[in-house]
């Protein structure tokens, strides 16, 4: 019997204040005079509390959240449990770091890690505080395992901000503008992307085309690790074509090369599975998680094959903070509520709820290229009618109307014109609902129906 989902805020839109109100226009005065103007955020709104599917800012308007901070808050930004989990460990100790005293927190998450991430063969992990942290550890350990420089890499990839992960993400503006030089020995190839590839579902011979690529520019054997998201986020939450991970898996351990999965986005629910690469049965050597694993505290993960995380010597991985008690007690209270709400199944049923709404949009509004996604991971590509060009701007128009009408929706992708979706798990029906009825009517107003 799964548990019921209860919440503290009222789960409904309600606007009191045109937006920004008062309180944020002052806030946003004050931040301009003190916060570095590199750092951006999607909305001008400054939170005041937030719980479910709802944040209310400091203007007491409730807005509907559909990007969870990013797919961070699948078990709601306030989840008491995990409250509870944070100040129960904070009224002990906050840290002792893992590297001088040691304690259990760690080893509970660790063991979870090894428990819940595909494949069932020996594992390690090893905890940091970011998903760029967790990237960066993971090509150290596939380097060193295998005595071999290079990485493979994928186009609309997203893998972090740091100089490494830079390197490995594929969009210049605005992560790697003018931030160089950038790393050396990262190699990119094609990736599947069925609505703009050529190969468009045939995901076998999408993969044949990096393979072939891998083999002439770099060569099986000097390539350490080949890393990708099994649905990208950032890039567009391209969905490969099936067929695409699984050929790459068993070309990677025909090579000797490590299989990096980049979990950091799709893992942990999002997908209606633990991970997304389980929809095509992968097991990667290594699985690189964060975002959704604590609840919104700080916390990364590699977990993969002992025989290649055992290699690394010790005191070769770590950090401070990696690890740290609150982040880890946040983490395994996370993971306790997705057991305990079946938040794999409130994925898939979101999905039931909003997929065909999307689909049905699609058919009526000509903007709409392409509906795709998995779980609560779900996008609408936004083109210029009738043609696959894409259109960022009318996307950006699109997520400012919904804004106006008090719901938090995020646009990505390589070309700035994929709205996502991406709402806690943990959300009402009727709060999703009204979001997408916000969405429709957004779309409607910024763009013709087909045949007009
Ligand atoms: C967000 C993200 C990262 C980077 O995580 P940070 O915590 O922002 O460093 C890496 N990979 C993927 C797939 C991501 O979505």
């Amino acid at each position: 019997m799964t548990a019921t989902i209860s919440h503290r805020l009222p789960q409904k839109r309600h606007l009191v204040t045109p937006l920004p109100g008062p309180e944020s226009s002052a806030l946003a005065k004050r931040r301009a005079a003190a916060v570095a103007a590199g750092v951006g955020s999607v909305v001008p709104i400054y939170a005041a509390d937030a719980d479910g599917g709802i944040i209310v800012d400091v203007d007491g308007n409730s807005l509907i959240d559909l990007g969870s901070g990013i797919a961070v808050t699948g078990v709601g930004a306030s989840n008491p449990a995990v409250a509870d989990a944070v100040a129960a460990q904070a009224h002990h100790f906050t840290h002792t770091c893992f590297m001088v005293t040691p304690y259990e927190g760690y080893v509970a998450v660790a063991e979870k890690l090894n428990e819940l991430t595909p494949g069932d063969h020996e594992k390690r992990s090893v905890l940091f505080n970011s998903g760029a942290e967790a990237v960066e550890n993971a090509v150290k350990v596939a380097r060193l395992a295998t005595g071999r420089d290079a990485i493979v890499a994928f186009d609309h990839a997203y893998h972090g901000r740091t100089n490494l992960t830079m390197a490995l993400t594929a969009k210049t503006q605005p992560y790697k503008y003018n931030f160089g030089p950038f790393a050396p020995e990262i190699y990119r190839m094609p990736m599947s992307y069925p609505y703009r590839d050529d190969l468009g579902t045939d995901g076998v011979s999408a993969a044949k085309r990096a393979i072939r690529q891998i083999e002439t520019q770099i060569g099986g054997e000097a390539v350490a690790g080949l890393l990708i998201e099994p649905i990208q986020g950032e890039g567009g939450f391209i969905v490969p074509a099936p067929g695409f991970l699984t050929t790459l898996a068993e070309w990677a351990r025909d090579n000797g090369v490590v299989f990096i999965a980049d979990e950091v986005q799709a893992g942990f629910c999002r997908t209606g599975t633990w991970f997304a690469s389980e929809a095509e049965g992968i097991v990667p050597d290594i699985v690189t998680t964060a975002k959704g694993i604590a609840g919104g505290m700080p916390l990364s993960a590699i977990t993969g094959r002992a025989d290649l995380l055992d290699k690394v010597h010790p005191g070769g991985l770590g950090g401070t903070y990696g690890g740290n008690p609150v982040a880890c007690a946040a983490a395994l209270a996370t993971i306790a509520e997705m057991e305990e709400l079946d938040l794999n199944a409130r994925a898939h049923h979101i999905e039931e709820i909003a997929l065909p709404r999307l689909r049905t949009l699609a058919d009526d509004l000509d903007v709409i290229g392409d509906v795709r996604g998995r779980g609560a991971m779900l996008a609408i590509e936004i083109v210029e009618p009738g043609t696959d060009t894409p259109a960022p701007a009318l996307a950006k128009k699109v997520a400012a109307a919904a804004l106006e009408a008090g719901v938090v929706i995020l646009v990505t992708g390589t070309f700035g014109n994929v709205i996502r979706l991406l709402p806690p798990l943990v959300i009402d029906d009727e709060t999703l609902v009204d979001g997408i009825d916000v969405l429709e009517q957004s779309l409607h107003s910024v763009a013709a129906p087909v045949g007009v």
